[in-house]
């Protein structure tokens, strides 16, 4: 570790700034916080909202509905905007509500939300949120440095990401690009707060330092991570990932399941999948089965999804050869459990959609 308060922990994290910003094309400070991205979701809330004051919480999952919850916690007024799992925010429905509610101030809504593989149209709904003259905080904890995000053309106040997601680094440090409209707000904004404060933090990190002692060997990670994504180009992190994204869906399908989001909003990081088994004991068996015998460890449902879905996180590093892989290895754990009887579908759709979609290969002729 080396010394937080002196020059060479100032350069490394001058240099995790800038990469921030570029990665998410703004000019906002990017205040940097020891803690995962939950934490990211807290200080936007407490940064922005007063006991009492109203705010639009959109939630289409676990992560939109965790972020309601912390605006309840600190005695918001919340108005809620929810919809089925599975489906995106309407930015039309995000319009009626602000209508109806008039002294909403904030609107709070998640990018990609992990619990469904669900991702918004953001400039879409920051149309109407600005349109209207609201602050417009955003949950890109698992969209971010993977899926095509404008921070400032979409006017964001507060966006948060965490370091354990696209920026291919350990979980510890949420980055927050915070708008000047939204340092205004928190002047005013009496929610009760210390470790979280954006005025105090912003006041050392303008020294070259952070408030609390920082994640400083996180920070190393990421200032790795941002020069990977330099190196490769941030419209080539999004063109991979699309592409990975496609892969994953052209092979799940393949093999017979079904995707929970709706068509047209399916997320590029993660793929949330019916449960092609009968109950969620089955489902445990087959998760456990590919986890134990086949090196592959994917997520199962969260909250009222348990036992009805499995999830693929395809983010960060990932190339095409991950997407073989996980999908060879999922459709031999579907075999090895009995729930698929036929092999050798699932990769060879997925090339076909990495080939854009020709479904035949050229023939090979060899010698
Ligand atoms: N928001 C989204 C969309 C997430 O995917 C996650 C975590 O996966 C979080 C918030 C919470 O982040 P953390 O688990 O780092 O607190």
């Amino acid at each position: 570790m080396i010394n937080h308060r002196g020059p060479e922990f100032a350069a490394v994290m001058d240099d995790v700034i800038g990469g921030m910003r570029w990665a998410l094309r703004t000019d906002n400070d990017i205040l940097l916080y020891p803690c995962s991205g939950t934490g990211g979701l807290e200080a936007g809330v407490v940064n922005l909202l007063s006991p009492g004051e109203q705010a639009l919480f959109c939630t289409m999952g676990s992560f939109g509905d965790r972020w309601a919850t912390i605006g309840v916690t600190y005695g918001a007024e919340v108005v809620r905007l929810t919809v089925p799992q599975g489906e995106p925010i309407d930015p039309e429905d995000v319009e009626r509500t602000l209508a109806e509610h008039p002294d909403v101030t904030t609107v709070f809504v998640t990018h990609n939300e992990t619990s469904t593989g669900v991702t918004n149209d953001l400039a879409a709904i920051s149309g109407v949120v600005k349109s209207r003259g609201k602050l417009l905080a955003v949950d890109s904890v698992s969209g971010a440095g993977c899926l095509p995000l404008q921070t400032d053309e979409l006017d964001i106040d507060v966006l948060v990401t965490g370091s354990q997601k696209g920026w291919m680094s350990p979980p510890g440090i949420a980055m927050i690009a915070v708008s000047a409209a939204a340092f205004a707000r928190a002047k005013t904004a009496t929610s009760p707060r210390v470790y979280f404060d954006f005025d105090r933090e912003k006041k050392y990190q303008d020294k070259h330092q952070t408030f609390t002692t920082p994640a400083v060997s996180v920070m190393y990670a990421l200032q790795e991570g941002l020069a990977m994504l330099r190196e490769e180009g941030l419209e080539n992190v999004w063109a991979r990932h699309a592409r990975v994204g496609r892969m994953i869906r052209a092979g799940v399908k393949a093999m017979g399941m079904k995707l929970l989001a709706a068509e047209g909003h399916r997320s590029d990081t993660v793929t949330a999948v019916h449960s092609p088994a009968d109950s969620p004991e089955a489902l445990k068996s087959l998760l456990t089965t590919l986890r134990t015998t086949h090196s592959l460890v994917l997520a199962g449902g969260q909250d009222s999804l348990q036992g009805k879905i499995f999830r693929i996180g395809h983010l960060g590093w990932i190339d095409d050869a991950d997407a073989y892989t996980i999908l060879s290895l999922l459709e031999a754990g579907l075999i090895s459990t009995g729930l698929r009887t036929r092999g050798g579908l699932a990769v060879a759709a997925a090339q076909a959609e990495a080939r854009g979609g020709v479904a035949q290969a050229e023939p090979v002729t060899v010698g």
